[in-house]
């Protein structure tokens, strides 16, 4: 067996945590391999034509639409997709992810298409929908419980497989950087889906960007963290705000307010801005803020 192919638990031998290329660090992501069902294909092509060797893939399941979760689908050629309906559309016309992202016509949008390029990313045809609380039953025992946890994308969805506890919360990924930055994304949908996984009682969790934390308390402290991170955020961009001056998240492009540094500069100036929108609409929906003059002002 490959080293990047490692169980997660001795009683369950057919479960894997397939770990991501280059520490599962966009553009990579990790997998889990739930008898023959994969939960996302970023792991990288290389990883993914060496786990073929040793599995036969017959369904994969997709946690939501980013690229960095679906860049492989095109090396199943047999397999079946299956996803949230909410996340069909960039997946079977991956061109909506530029609107999607709010890249379209921007240089970000064209550093985009120079990656899918790179990874050979193509269009994948759905066959079905998966949705909340659905259990997909894999061989004979195991049962994959569908946890549809919106708010990052509109249709993204976490498992937990009913018998070993061992759950996958894909891009809810408890690393210090909560994303909801397309256009699909909604922050207080995002707050309420890190308290229902709270709610899995999940033993073990393999997580989209960050290695898999072991244990019930350990998964329930650092859902707490990062959504700790989101608390902070709301901090910051408040600080901005005044009872006098009329502000627009657009007057708050650009200034660090949740990227420390840019790293994907032209990208990340925008996907910082959709942010500061999204804590604007939970702003104004908490009455913590009212619009005036176009703008807005603390109420
Ligand atoms: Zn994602």
């Amino acid at each position: 067996m490959q080293d990047f192919i490692q169980t997660l638990s001795e009683e369950f031998e057919n479960i894997y945590f397939i770990e991501g290329e280059g520490k599962g660090n966009y553009p990579y992501s990790h997998s889990l391999l739930v008898g023959n069902t994969l939960i996302d294909t970023g792991v990288s092509g290389r990883r993914l034509r060496k786990i073929q060797k040793d599995f036969q893939i017959k369904t994969v399941v997709l946690s939501h639409w980013h690229e960095d979760h679906i860049s492989g689908n095109n090396l199943f050629p047999s397999a079946k997709f299956i996803c949230h309906e909410k996340d069909k559309i960039p997946i079977e016309d991956i061109t909506q992810m530029f609107p999607y992202y709010r890249v379209q016509g921007e240089k970000a949008g064209e550093e985009f298409k120079t990656l899918f390029d790179m990874f050979g990313m193509q269009n994948t045809k759905i066959s079905a929908f998966i949705a909340d609380n659905e259990i997909i039953e894999i061989g004979n025992s195991l049962k994959l419980k569908v946890i549809h946890s919106p708010g990052h994308t509109a249709g993204h969805c976490g498992f937990i497989e009913l018998n070993s506890k061992i759950a996958f919360f894909g891009d809810m990924d408890l690393t210090r950087f909560p994303y909801y930055a397309s256009i699909d994304s909604n922050l207080m949908e995002y707050e309420n889906s890190i308290d229902k996984l709270k709610d899995l009682g999940a033993e073990t969790v393999v997580l989209g960007h960050k290695n898999p934390v072991y244990g019930k308390n350990n998964i329930l402290s650092e859902l707490d963290n990062f959504k700790s991170v989101i608390f902070k955020r709301d901090e910051r961009i408040l600080s901005n705000l005044s009872e006098k001056k009329h502000i627009r998240p657009i007057d708050l492009k650009g200034k660090n307010l949740i990227y420390r540094r840019y790293t994907y500069e032209n990208f990340e100036i925008i996907s910082e801005l959709v942010m500061i929108e999204k804590h604007f609409e939970k702003f104004l929906k908490n009455g913590l803020i009212i619009m005036k003059n176009n703008g807005y002002i603390l109420s």
